[in-house]
């Protein structure tokens, strides 16, 4: 190496024009070229399809999915909503859209299953990470109706942001998820039933997972089940977040195996994180009037510790996900934040551990050096240094 330097660096010197070569290598690989600019597809080289076939669909729209079955089945745009720009040269533009028309038919065939299952054609989305059947027709979100095309894509993008979110706030490894997960959502009691029972293998008319291997969750999404797109959403988080945790490798579900804290304490993290109150209970999914403390956690187990009439470590920790009482789903998001909080990427290992069959006072000791009395003990003077009175 340093015969090869000493060989390069006297002909620098001998050749100024080579100054000029640092200053294109400046841009670094991922910065996009400059394309002419073209007034007729804004320079994205791409126009949304003419095709009458689409009516009245939105193919603007068709930014976040691989696969949507709105605009399936168009000869001119090959399913993706979008055509080339006539007007202007992008060949990086061209292959990408060539790609994602290669690979529609493909994802098709995994999702028409579905369609076949239920007897009806289902309006159905696929993203990097989830498909998503969609049965509601129109609902408001922050005060807009959207029709069920926008809510498709909007649910996509819903998925895939709580998606990164997971493998970012426990720095989880490339290639831990095995499948897409499947979210079916519908409007109707019966069609819940019926589809839980042939996704999920248990049918009822509120709402079911499958943990594990095939991770999928059913659900009725009408007024009566929730009372809004927020409260629909807070639940939908709530059990996707069940969904990744025991579809993630090693996959295992803790819930039934006194992991019940870590499981339905990560749960309701993320319900917390995006919403500031946690109101969805697995052991009783159906029961929307369950509630503790209107859902504010941090107060109330702020007061908890404070009054030290609080649930013990040692009970929450043999508790499986359905055994846990109110005030303990409390606690069980409160040592969850706590992990998080001392170190993300070694609660993962925590939860990694507790999916391999390791006691949670083995995978505890291992990840944080801590006992669980310990662990207590310093989860409490964080809560009351940290958490809010009200
Ligand atoms: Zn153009
Ligand atoms: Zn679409
Ligand atoms: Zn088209
Ligand atoms: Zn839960």
């Amino acid at each position: 190496m340093r015969t090869l330097l000493a060989l390069l660096l006297p002909s620098l010197f001998l050749l100024p024009v080579l100054a000029l070569a640092p200053l294109q290598d400046d841009r670094g690989p991922d910065e996009e070229p400059v394309w002419p600019r073209c007034i007729q597809c804004k320079t994205t080289g791409m126009e949304e399809c003419p095709d009458k076939v689409h009516k009245k669909v939105d193919c603007g729209l068709e930014t976040n999915a691989h696969y949507c079955s709105e605009v399936y089945g168009c000869e001119t745009c090959g399913g993706t909503g979008w055509i080339d720009c006539d007007e202007c040269e992008r060949p990086d533009v061209d292959a990408d859209l060539a790609g994602r028309r290669e690979r529609i038919p493909g994802i098709r065939e995994s999702v028409i299953k579905y369609d076949e299952e239920m007897g009806f054609p289902l309006h159905t989305i696929v993203t990097d990470h989830f498909e998503i059947v969609w049965e509601i027709d129109s609902m408001k979100v922050d005060k807009k109706r959207l029709d069920q095309h926008e809510l498709m894509h909007l649910w996509a993008d819903r998925m895939e942001t709580l998606f990164a979110d997971y493998v970012d706030t426990l720095q989880v490894k490339d290639g831990s998820f095995q499948q897409r997960l499947r979210l079916f959502v519908w409007w109707l009691p019966k069609d819940q039933k019926d589809g839980s029972l042939r996704f999920c293998q248990q049918g009822n008319e509120e709402g079911v997972k499958l943990l594990g291997l095939n991770p999928t969750y059913s659900l009725c999404g009408n007024k009566k089940s929730h009372k809004n797109d927020e409260s629909l959403h807070r639940n939908v988080v709530h059990n996707v977040t069940h969904l990744l945790l025991s579809h993630q490798n090693p996959m295992e579900w803790i819930g039934n195996k006194k992991g019940g804290w870590a499981d339905a304490g990560l749960a309701h993290w993320f319900e917390d994180k995006y919403f500031e109150v946690c109101d969805t209970y697995c052991y009783q999914e159906q029961n929307t009037n369950v509630d503790f403390k209107g859902g504010k956690w941090k107060p109330a187990v702020r007061k908890m510790v404070q009054s030290g009439d609080y649930p013990k470590i040692g009970t929450v920790f043999s508790r499986n996900t359905d055994g846990l009482e109110l005030e303990e789903h409390a606690i069980a998001f409160s040592y969850v934040d706590f992990l998080i909080h001392k170190d993300a990427k070694m609660f993962n290992l925590l939860l990694s551990r507790l999916r391999s069959k390791t006691p949670t006072r083995d995978a505890l000791a291992e990840a944080f050096g801590l006992s669980p009395i310990q662990m207590e003990e310093a989860w409490a003077e964080w809560v009351k240094d940290t958490y809010p009175l009200r």
